[in-house]
């Protein structure tokens, strides 16, 4: 089992925070999510030498899975139109303070990226 330590976790919350606090992103409140998603992060990051999203199907090569890379190309007008990304990692200070709905974000991804990536998988079982 992929093991990934609480310090590893602490340094990449406040190396994130800093990062996404400039695009005006705000981690979620429920701060155990966040360490939960940022320990999948991790783990993709070794795995595949990117953080790619937690919530979606990495392919493994980059070519494919560089709009998903955290926080991916989707996060910000998701943030904009409905208070949050994807995840959940990141949301708005509005959905933090309860000022707006709680909605499920519907998947912005173009399905031709992803059916591209869920073949870049098949081709590399053996
Ligand atoms: S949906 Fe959220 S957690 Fe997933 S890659 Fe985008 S910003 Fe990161």
């Amino acid at each position: 089992m992929h093991e990934v330590s609480s310090n590893r976790i602490d340094e990449y919350y406040q190396k994130l925070k800093k990062l996404s606090a400039r695009k005006g992103f705000y981690f979620n409140r429920d701060h155990d999510m966040v360490r939960e998603l940022l320990k999948s992060l991790l783990i993709n990051m070794d795995r595949y030498g990117y953080a790619s999203c937690p919530c979606r199907l990495a392919s493994g090569q980059y070519k494919h899975d560089k709009d998903i890379i955290c926080p991916c190309v989707y996060a910000a007008p998701d943030i904009e139109e409905f208070g949050s990304c994807y995840c959940r990692l990141y949301v708005s200070r509005d959905w933090n303070e309860d000022r707006i709905l709680h909605v499920v974000v519907p998947e912005r991804r173009p399905s031709e990226k992803i059916e591209a990536g869920i073949r870049a998988l098949g081709e590399q079982q053996p």
